[in-house]
């Protein structure tokens, strides 16, 4: 189970990490000294059974006639509650 919301930061040059954020904490990227700006929350919003950002490399189809996607570090469908078949390395 995934509590922490996680958040999408930028610096100027277009730089990005995705990490929690705390409030009134300025977060600086290491390499170049610029601040990150928040540019927004990251899916799933938690908590969340995932911690994956949702994004198509982390997702796969539950396979249920519902055909949703569902993220890879999860045993079951968030969606249908199926379990999932284990995921091939
Ligand atoms: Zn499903």
């Amino acid at each position: 189970m995934s509590l922490v919301q996680r958040y999408r930061l930028r610096t100027r040059s277009d730089r990005e990490v995705i990490r929690p954020v705390e409030p009134g904490r300025v977060y600086v990227d290491r390499e170049t000294g610029e601040e990150f700006e928040v540019v927004g929350k990251v899916l799933p919003l938690a908590p969340s059974v995932s911690k994956l950002p949702w994004a198509v490399e982390n997702l796969r189809l539950c396979g249920c006639s519902l055909e949703q996607l569902t993220p890879k570090d999860v045993n079951d469908c968030v969606t249908c509650g199926r379990r999932l078949p284990a995921v091939e390395q």
